[in-house]
């Protein structure tokens, strides 16, 4: 009977690397706070994966993309062009700075902003766009980055959910002024918490650095020009990132093997359900397998999630737009038609490494059931 197998998650970390080996070295050599060689090296290595001249770690990834706008000089009365479905995180940032994130659109086959809804969300007060790699995959990133160039405006990539996704071979995270990443325990790669902003441009790098650490001058210690913050990431943190990066490939390898097996296994269900796109553009790193109920299915998003709960298998929602959160939902000025229908028959499977395929079988056959 179902209910006597093991209940599946819908994400868990793998650490099968070096990372035991070294949070011990920082135990055994006392360096536990925020300096230490982790640090350096998990900055440097990340630096160099995503082909960018600086990254920055922070305590996570909601810290980060508030250090990056802190860094862009954003403002009050400023306004940010974020889609509307994406992690609370990502307008929260954009809040903290007294600032407003404006809600666009997504398209519905990744989910992603739509590039062709910018424009016309363009004010005097328009002074950057973040788009999302929701779920790993990549945004479209070059008509983004050309309006931004023609309204002289900033593009930050929230790629908490991308390391390692690529778009037209080039890596996330080096395709704006500024990519924030979060390592979280469900995360492509994770330090428990944590997070990282990469960068090209050294004065956005040298202001990122003096606001993570309290705004000390680095020439001249207990000295502060500003009012900084504590975002670092201590070297616990930074030796299970830099274990889990050594090790990236694999990951990844892990989670294409099992989008790649859910694609196989979901066949059988025709159009009862939608399965992920992958755009010409994109290597997506499938952070979630998302799937949407097809348009004949007449039970509920939530009694399916429900009922497959029920199963022993743990599923998500996709996201809930901003536009009917209760902090946002005054930002609401039309209809968000696309993002309405992904967040409302949208499902996130389990989606991580440790995940067999036996695992997978059974989640299919269990949606089959659920869907019968
Ligand atoms: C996880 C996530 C964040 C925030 O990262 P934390 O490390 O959880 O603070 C930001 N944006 C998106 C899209 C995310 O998925």
């Amino acid at each position: 009977m179902a209910e006597t197998l093991p209940r599946i998650s819908v994400a868990a970390p793998v650490l099968d690397g070096r990372e035991r080996e070294y949070v011990n070295e920082c135990l055994d050599t006392t360096w536990i706070s925020s300096g230490g060689r982790f640090i350096t090296e998990f900055e440097k290595s990340f630096a160099d994966y995503c082909g960018v001249k600086h990254a920055i770690a922070c305590n996570n990834g909601t810290t980060a993309l508030h250090l990056a706008l802190v860094a862009l000089n954003l403002k009050p009365g400023d306004e940010v062009i974020v889609p509307s479905l994406t992690y609370i995180a990502s307008a929260n940032a954009v809040s903290y700075c007294g600032a407003t994130p404006v809600l666009a659109e997504n398209e519905t086959r990744a989910f992603n902003i739509e590039p062709s809804d910018i424009e016309a969300l363009i004010t005097p007060n328009t002074r950057g766009i973040m788009p999302v790699h929701l779920y790993g995959h990549p945004a479209d990133m070059d008509p983004i980055n050309a309006i931004a160039k023609k309204h002289g405006l900033f593009v930050i990539e929230d790629a908490a959910e991308a390391v390692g996704a690529k778009y037209k071979g080039r890596m996330t995270g080096g395709l704006g002024d500024v990519g924030v990443f979060s390592f979280f325990g469900n995360k492509i790669i994770t330090t428990g918490e944590g997070g990282m902003v990469t960068t090209n441009d050294d004065t956005l790098a040298e202001t990122m650095r003096l606001y993570r650490s309290q705004g000390m001058d680095p020439k001249r210690r207990y000295w502060f020009p500003v009012i900084g913050f504590n975002y670092r990431m201590t070297n616990i943190q930074a030796a299970i990132g830099l274990a889990q990066l050594e090790r990236v490939e694999h990951h990844l390898e892990g989670r294409r093997r099992v989008a790649a097996l859910y694609d196989k296994a979901l066949e059988r269900l025709g159009n009862r359900v939608i399965l992920p796109v992958v755009e010409d553009y994109a290597e997506h790193v499938y952070w979630m397998y998302t799937i949407q109920l097809g348009e004949g299915v007449s039970k509920s998003r939530d009694q399916v999630m429900l009922d497959m709960d029920a199963l022993g298998i743990e599923t998500r929602p996709v996201f809930h737009p901003m536009h009917v959160l209760p902090p946002y939902e005054h930002l609401k000025t039309r209809e968000l038609p696309n993002a309405d229908l992904c967040a409302g028959r949208g499902i996130n499977l389990p989606t991580h490494g440790l995940l067999t395929e036996a695992d997978i079988d059974r989640i299919a056959a269990a949606l089959d059931q659920v869907l019968a």
